[in-house]
């Protein structure tokens, strides 16, 4: 069956933005991957980076494994993540190791530099992944073809300025709405950080808000919003739309992707 990556930055951010679509495809029969830039070393406000991220990393596994999927991590650290030789082959190494047909990962524009970082990471390394003498220092062999990209909503909705995102369309997941909570529960560590340092007391129901207000954008109960990259090289036609059909809505035509 084909592969899907979700290659977010945090070993949270999949569960918050995308978790809905991926359940809904692998209960379509797709092979779910779920992948995080960082170990989320600095997600705590006393324990040392190499607890955190043993914490979390098994936060994140045990929470892909509700869906059957496989849990990666990149290599990178939290705050240090940056456009650069060594994370341009962390990213690839992901590509390679999945070879996917479609990626979703960070919106280019979002709250915290490093999820734009991993953004401009992974759509870099699913471009070059398939470059046969590009060398990223493991034996992942070249991928086959240029994957399907998409990009899920940012952090509160909003880019820095506040401003809505583009989004191209979005996906109805309210049936996926009691094992999106059951995956991001999985997080127990982070609901503790989020209240000390962000003031988000509510993990859950910060989640359920956005995905509530993504879904009030295509009329449903419940929604995640996606934006397809449409730059050269990788396909255009929606491909989501097509394994969905009246389950997305398209919010440039406003009709039903069907
Ligand atoms: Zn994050």
């Amino acid at each position: 069956m084909e592969r899907i990556l979700a290659f977010g930055c945090h070993p949270d951010d999949v569960e918050f933005m995308a978790a809905g679509a991926l359940i809904l495809l692998a209960e379509r029969g797709y092979e779910i991957h779920i992948a995080t830039m960082t170990g989320g070393e600095l997600g705590t406000p006393d324990k040392p980076a190499e607890e955190i991220r043993r914490i979390r990393l098994g936060e994140a596994a045990q929470a892909a494994g509700l869906i059957g999927a496989r849990a990666h991590y990149a290599g990178g650290h939290d705050l240090e993540v940056d456009y650069n030789h060594e994370y341009r082959r962390k990213a690839t190494r992901i590509l390679r190791e999945v070879d996917p047909l479609i990626v979703l990962t960070c919106p280019p524009m979002d709250y915290l530099p490093d999820h734009e970082m991993t953004s401009l990471l992974v759509r870099n390394a699913a471009y070059i992944a398939s470059v046969p003498r590009y060398d990223c220092g493991a034996p992942p062999p070249p991928t086959r073809r240029f994957p399907y990209l998409y990009y899920w909503n940012a952090s509160h909705l909003t880019d820095i300025f506040g401003r809505r995102l583009p989004v191209h369309f979005g996906i109805d997941v309210g049936s996926a709405m009691p094992r999106k909570l059951e995956m991001l529960a999985c997080h127990a560590s982070q609901r503790d950080w989020l209240a000390f340092h962000n003031g988000m007391d509510a993990y859950l129901d910060t989640m359920k808000d956005w995905t509530r207000q993504q879904g009030r954008q295509i009329g449903r109960e419940y929604g995640e919003c996606f934006i397809q990259h449409r730059g050269g090289g990788h396909p255009h036609d929606n491909i989501l739309k097509t394994i969905f059909g009246e389950r997305c809505v398209d919010l440039e035509t406003g009709k039903d992707c069907t």
